[in-house]
């Protein structure tokens, strides 16, 4: 079952249209769009509009998305300018830097330098 979007999620308002974002890719399942505090020239969050927490609460039900998600990310790394390549970074709970409790992956690409990235930035 998909968890309930919850209303202080900000992830969830950008899915809903309530908030702004400078988006590049939606379809029925997922929303793409830029992340507000780029670390990179090409910072791209890949974000499912069902309400998922993390990978830690993901299922087996969430299979599908997840290997969705994963195929978007070369493809939208080279389409946005990172056409060398590009990190992507899934930050999970607390312990693992997670700030928006919704799934998210973050594509990053483009060229050095990038801001650097860790827990609690
Ligand atoms: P994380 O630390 O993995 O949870 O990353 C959350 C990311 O969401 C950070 O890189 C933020 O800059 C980004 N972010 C937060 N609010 C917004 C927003 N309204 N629009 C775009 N990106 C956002
Ligand atoms: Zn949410």
């Amino acid at each position: 079952m998909a968890e309930a979007a919850s209303a202080s999620c900000v992830f969830c308002r950008i899915v809903r249209g309530h908030i702004p974002s400078r988006k590049v890719y939606e379809d029925d399942e997922l929303v793409v769009f830029h992340d507000i505090h780029p670390a990179a020239p090409v910072h791209l969050l890949i974000v499912p509009k069902v309400h998922v927490e993390s990978l830690i609460s993901a299922t087996g039900e969430h299979e599908p998305l997840l290997g969705k998600m994963l195929l978007l990310a070369p493809r939208l790394a080279r389409e946005q300018g990172a056409t060398d390549g590009f990190r992507l970074i899934v930050n999970n709970g607390p312990g693992g830097g997670q700030e928006v409790f919704h799934l998210h992956f973050h594509v990053l690409g483009g060229p050095r330098p990038w801001r650097h990235m860790s827990v609690g930035r």
